[in-house]
C-alpha cells in the first residue's frame, strides 16, 4: 500500500495552493495601498491640527511674532491648548513649520 496521496488528491491540493496563491497576489497589493492611504490621510488630518492651533498662536499673540518658528515654540509658549500628545506622523516623517507658516511633513505631505 502506497503512502502517497493518489494523483486526483494531489492535483486538488495544488489547485488550492494555486487559489491561496491567487488570493494573495491580488489582495496583498491592495491592502498595502489601502494602509497607504490611509496613514497619508492621518498624517493630512495631523497637519490640519498643528495649522489649527498656529491659528490659535496668531489669535492670542502679540503681532510681534506672527507665526511660531517650531513645534516646541507652538506648544510650549502656553498660547494654545497643549493637545495630550504632540501629533506624531505615522509614515514616520516630521512635521516642521515654515517662515509663513505653513506645516509640511519631510516625507511629502503639506508642500
Ligand atoms: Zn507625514
Amino acid at each position: 500500500m502506497s503512502t502517497h496521496p493518489p494523483a486526483r488528491r494531489r492535483v486538488e491540493i495544488i489547485i488550492v495552493l494555486l487559489t491561496v496563491l491567487a488570493l494573495g497576489a491580488y489582495s496583498i497589493p491592495r491592502f498595502l495601498r489601502a494602509r497607504a492611504g490611509g496613514m497619508g490621510e492621518a498624517c493630512r488630518q495631523n497637519i490640519a491640527k498643528i495649522e489649527s492651533a498656529i491659528d490659535e498662536y496668531q489669535l492670542a499673540g502679540d503681532d510681534s511674532l506672527p507665526y511660531p518658528f517650531s513645534m516646541d515654540e507652538l506648544y510650549g509658549a502656553g498660547k494654545v491648548r497643549e493637545p495630550e500628545a504632540l501629533p506624531v506622523c505615522p509614515l514616520g516623517g516630521t512635521y516642521s513649520l515654515r517662515p509663513n507658516g505653513q506645516v509640511v511633513c519631510d516625507h511629502g505631505v503639506g508642500k
